[in-house]
């Protein structure tokens, strides 16, 4: 709704002008969490407490990358900008939340970034109460995978390369993945009866970032807690070999290797120890 407001605006103002002045769109970033990723999970008990254990994925699949700035520096933390590239190559700034120093890791993450819950499943589909959520994680955000290379303004070679620049983001067509043994990739589950439920991420959860698209940015999944018998064979889906599995592409839903689609292209994540 914003764009087009926008658009038109500037196209009045540019009518206004005699033609002086060339309307102008804002290229925005729409981030949304990749689902296949979410079925890298696992049960653990760390401490003494039970935890879930997820992997995420987001990808950013709008027309513009996700350009953030790091900009005054108070103390431990970074005010962010989010710069919004124009069609005709002009961009502006706007705040969007905070940088956040971690001296484990040595570098700059960006704040609140996902948020992890679990709920209850409703009848068939119905998404109800959360049970269970871990605390919103933060993170530095690059280019590690190619997602979608046919997307309009796709950038074949990346751009947000490094955690320890004072820029991040995410270019049109990359994702960004955070495996499951990362610190923060957990939702404590002491407490939640053994069952089905959605397991489920939230990317941007306090809308920091400026998007495309607003409404896109929860992805959910089933999951078992407790397995082991009790619950009755999907009528709707049959049980795969372990052939039909791993002939499934690697990276995709229900594919047990999950990893970017072209792992070449990414520099990994060596800098991310799990610290628990
Ligand atoms: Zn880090």
């Amino acid at each position: 709704m914003t764009i087009k407001t926008h658009a038109i605006v500037l196209a009045a103002l540019s009518a206004t002008l005699g033609g002086q002045a060339a309307a102008q769109t804002d290229l925005l970033p729409d981030i949304f969490v990749e689902p296949s990723y979410l079925y890298d999970n696992q049960i653990t008990v760390e401490g003494g407490v039970r935890y879930l254990r997820l992997s995420n994925g987001t990808a950013n699949i709008g027309l513009g990358k996700l350009y953030l700035r790091g900009g005054e520096i108070n103390g431990d933390t970074r005010t962010v900008y989010q710069r919004v590239y124009r069609d005709d190559g002009s961009s502006w700034e706007r705040e969007a939340g905070q940088f956040t120093h971690h001296s484990n890791h040595g570098h700059m993450h960006f704040d609140d970034w996902a948020a992890y819950r679990l709920r209850e499943i409703v009848g068939q589909d119905g998404v109800g109460d959360i049970v269970a959520e871990g605390f919103k994680t933060s993170f530095c955000i690059i280019d590690l995978g190619v997602y979608d290379s046919s997307l309009p303004n796709f950038n074949p070679n990346g751009e947000f390369r490094s955690c320890n620049s004072t820029i991040q983001g995410l270019s049109v067509g990359w994702v960004d993945i955070y495996s499951k043994g990362l610190s923060g990739q957990v939702i404590p589950i002491d407490g939640v009866p053994d069952g089905e439920y959605w397991l489920e991420s939230e990317v941007d959860p306090d809308n920091h970032v400026l998007e495309s698209d607003e409404d896109n940015n929860i992805s959910r999944v089933r999951v078992v807690i407790g397995g082991g018998g009790g619950l009755e064979p999907d009528a709707f889906e049959p049980n795969e070999t372990r052939a039909e599995t791993a002939g499934r592409a690697e990276g995709r839903a229900q594919q047990p290797k999950l990893r970017p689609l072209q792992p070449a292209a990414g520099p990994g994540r060596p800098d991310h120890p799990r610290r628990l």
